[in-house]
């Protein structure tokens, strides 16, 4: 068993309503997020993955489909957010504006990222670990 780990990253707005300071307000981050899968190296001679966990251009694609396509130049708010609920449901044709149902935190969007991507690899690959950094000093992990 190895473990390879292939990362993007976006640019993205949130804020958290009911924070106590700052992050109530819209403010934006250069999010990061590595996805660990564990699986066997492939061994079947001749193959284009022969000696891979799984590709990592396959890797990129998956998290180019299931979550940069989604949240890059996006701004994630609760859909009970009082501000960004009424303004996603007036301006959503022309604002990219993501409802999602939670308060936005590195913490919940590290699991919805997990959400969205458990079903996306083949049975052999076991996701890991999935760290989201919020800021190069703040991250959460999920390890299913
Ligand atoms: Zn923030």
């Amino acid at each position: 068993m190895l473990e390879i780990t292939k990362s993007v990253e976006w640019d993205m707005g949130h804020r958290v309503p009911n924070h106590k300071h700052h992050c109530r307000n819209p403010h934006g981050h250069r999010y990061r997020l590595e996805l660990s899968l564990a699986g066997d190296v492939i061994t079947t001679r001749g193959t284009s993955e022969e000696g891979m966990v799984y590709d990592f251009g396959d890797v990129k694609k998956i998290l180019t489909k299931s979550i940069l396509e989604l949240v890059d130049h996006a701004f994630m708010a609760s859909e009970e957010d009082p501000v960004f609920g009424p303004l996603a449901k007036q301006h959503g044709d022309r604002l990219k504006i993501l409802l999602v149902p939670f308060v936005p935190t590195a913490e919940h969007i590290v699991y919805w990222c997990f959400q969205r991507l458990k079903d996306a690899f083949p049975p052999h690959l076991k996701i890991s670990r999935l760290r989201l950094y919020e800021t190069p000093t703040s991250w959460a992990d999920f390890i299913p």
